[in-house]
């Protein structure tokens, strides 16, 4: 072998030694590069997994850190450009499942709520707002004035009075009652107070004593009622809901319409005055009562 083919040879090898030695360069740093996108990817999905409603703000971050990637190798541009298409779209379309389960979860509330909601007004509470439907509780807060929460264990008598106050309201009255708390004068009260519509109040329970007919706290039931005019005749709205409150007390206590007796009665005061005055007028309450009680053998569990 001549030293010009010596030469020859040793360059050849030289040139492929070179060859070889960046091919397998140029192919560690694409393996790099692959390696560095799969851990990217990875990454992503794992936040993906971790906080799933916060995808855009999941997105955001990772399309942050490939920024700063691709401006330092002009081959991590096109695979970042890659990259974020095929995240974002697997991304939307697997955190759409959780947006649509987060819309399925609000489902069963509403068809727990949609099964319960028609259970209440079903038998168990019907009833109940049936017999409220025409008496608005509205108790004084205990208080040693109105409402002293003593005990009432026998009712003999319904009492019936008139407010005194022409032009009052039952919501007025019970105000009135509500402050004598605060005025620590008087102790007076009653179990009910029927308004000039009609309206009936429930404001001390009926287990328990109003200050109203002493001597007789502990065995009465009294009843206030509301009148346009210093006569004291009730009128046409408070008078039948009188008729009505009565023959649901003397029902519910098994009471005859006679049972019913005007403050006068107790006490010699003039109340209720106009029935006090009139004593036809008085005779013919009791009478309607006792009509109204026949005609409404089941008035407790009757409709409004
Ligand atoms: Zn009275």
């Amino acid at each position: 072998m001549t030293s010009k083919e010596k030469r020859f040879f040793v360059t050849l090898l030289t040139i492929m030694a070179v060859a070889i030695l960046s091919g397998s360069v140029l192919i560690s740093l694409k393996t790099r590069n692959e390696n560095r996108e799969a851990a990217r990817t990875t990454a992503s999905s794992e936040n993906r997994d971790t906080d799933s409603q916060a995808s855009s703000s999941d997105t955001a971050p990772s399309v942050t850190e490939n920024t700063p990637e691709s401006q330092s190798s002009s081959e991590t541009v096109p695979s970042s450009a890659d990259t974020q298409p095929e995240d974002t779209i697997p991304q939307t379309a697997e955190t759409s499942p959780p947006t649509e389960s987060a819309t399925v979860q609000p489902e069963p509330t509403e068809t727990q709520q949609a099964s319960v909601l028609p259970v209440p007004p079903g038998p168990s509470q019907g009833k109940a707002v049936q017999a409220l439907s025409w008496i608005t509780e509205a108790y004084l807060e205990p208080n040693e004035y109105s409402r002293p929460q003593i005990p009432l264990t026998q009712v003999n008598n319904i009492v019936i009075h008139w407010v005194a106050n022409p032009g009052s309201t039952a919501e007025g009255n019970r105000e009135y009652f509500e402050n004598l708390k605060t005025n620590e004068k008087i102790k007076v009260s009653s179990h009910y107070i029927i308004g000039p519509e009609g309206e009936i109040l429930s404001i001390v329970p009926t287990n328990e004593v109003a200050y109203c007919n002493y001597p007789r706290n502990n065995d009465t039931v009294s009843i206030e009622n509301c009148h346009p005019d210093w006569d004291g005749k009730f009128n046409d709205k408070t008078y039948g809901a009188l008729i009505r409150l009565s023959a649901y007390l003397c029902e519910q206590y098994g009471l005859p319409a006679d049972a019913l007796i005007r403050h006068h009665d107790v006490s010699g005061k003039d109340c209720p005055k106009y029935y006090v005055e009139h004593p036809e007028a008085w005779e013919q309450l009791k009478e309607d009562v006792r009509a109204y009680m026949q005609t409404h053998p089941d008035i407790i569990n009757e409709m409004p």
